[in-house]
């Protein structure tokens, strides 16, 4: 937080408007998963195949200078090289998330050191039967969470990370932090899925008032042990208790193609150094003000945690709200506590992609 914090400060003080807190480091769009929400891997076997390399990856991370560095996909795991880039990483005393739905961290996990700087962000949208379902791969879960395990006992450092489509039962996702709170992971993040118009599942992504109704019904009334990974405006954002616009350049994606414009769910173009990204991309073009239709529903955590965080810094009130969120989280709401006793529309039928050793087999590749 200190780090965040320091680095915010010092981006305000030399005056600049746009400045990155969390490159997202896309090392390859393989995977061992095809969720159905998922816009990630409908690509070309070619483009399947590529990797970035180590050497892409850190001069990636220098030109955008931010102090985090998310590295989704794809299944990073996967990466042949992995161990080698999050080492760079680590010497370059980033704060990386490494995402991964951690089928493959058992049997990779002797490739990393437990180190403050290292946190294995894991994949998991929901309870057992939910998170199966969301992936599309049974049995996904019980892999993770004993992997998950296995971590902590190794001593490192384990969040998880959630995507929540329409149909998903606030009840359950509550039971869901209970979980894993009392697993030991250290924070829990969340975010509403996105629209890709390349997911094969196009029927239970969230407008913004289901977003918001949803979120309100999840984290109203908080336990005091859940422990997010989030900035707490970005979860009162999610609430409907505010409302901020996107700043797509707060979390930047770099992968195969170069700098990804605008941000990491569209594809409107790349830029080769982060520099001209930021010079050349029609931001007014995007959020949900723009009148954008791809930007129409978004509440993504990519567009407005940097927004959240970002007030935080911007202001005494942002501050103080901050302060009295982080302080004072219960959120006692009793048409929230309503909300959860109404009947759920159920979420879609399980899609099987492949059989688990089937799909293990092809990732040890
Ligand atoms: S609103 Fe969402 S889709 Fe649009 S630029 Fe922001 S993060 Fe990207």
């Amino acid at each position: 937080m200190w780090t965040v914090a320091s680095y915010i400060v010092r981006q305000k003080l030399a005056g600049r408007k746009q400045y990155p807190l969390v490159l997202m480091l896309e090392p390859l769009f393989r995977c061992n998963l095809a969720c159905a929400g998922c816009g990630k891997i409908q690509y070309p076997a070619h483009i399947l195949k590529k990797d970035l390399s180590p050497e892409e990856c850190f001069r990636a991370v220098e030109e955008c200078g931010a102090p985090m560095v998310s590295v989704p996909g794809g299944e990073p795991l996967m990466h042949p090289q992995i161990g080698e880039i999050i080492e760079g990483l680590v010497a370059r005393k980033k704060y990386i998330y490494l995402c991964t739905n951690a089928l493959l961290l058992k049997e990779k996990i002797h490739l990393f050191q437990p180190s403050k700087y290292l946190t294995f962000s894991v994949h998991l949208d929901g309870q057992r039967e939910e998170h199966d379902l969301a992936v599309c791969r049974e049995g996904g879960y019980d892999i993770a969470v004993d992997a998950m395990r296995e971590a902590l006992r190794r001593g490192f450092r384990v969040t998880t990370n959630t995507t929540l489509f329409d149909g998903a039962n606030p009840k359950s996702v509550r039971a869901f932090f209970d979980e894993m709170m009392e697993l030991g992971v250290e924070g829990m993040m969340l975010s509403p899925g996105y629209s890709y118009d390349k997911a094969p599942d196009q029927k239970h992504f969230l407008g913004r008032a289901r977003t918001r109704r949803m979120f309100r019904a999840i984290l109203s009334n908080r336990k005091k042990n859940w422990q997010f990974n989030l900035s707490p405006l970005f979860l009162e954002f999610l609430m409907g208790k505010r409302t901020y616009p996107c700043t797509p350049w707060g979390m930047p994606t770099y992968n195969v193609f170069g700098w990804q414009k605008p941000c990491y769910l569209l594809q409107d173009g790349y830029a080769e150094t982060f520099a001209e990204l930021l010079a050349t991309t029609e931001w007014s073009r995007y959020g949900t003000e723009s009148g954008n239709p791809a930007c129409a529903n978004c509440m993504v955590h990519s567009g407005y945690e940097a927004s959240a965080v970002n007030a935080t810094f911007s202001s005494l009130g942002g501050f103080l709200a901050t302060v009295k969120a982080t302080l004072f989280s219960g959120y006692r709401d009793d048409e929230a506590l309503r909300l959860l006793e109404e009947p759920q529309t159920a979420v879609h039928p399980l899609v099987q992609i492949a059989t688990t050793s089937e799909t293990l087999q092809e990732t040890r590749a």
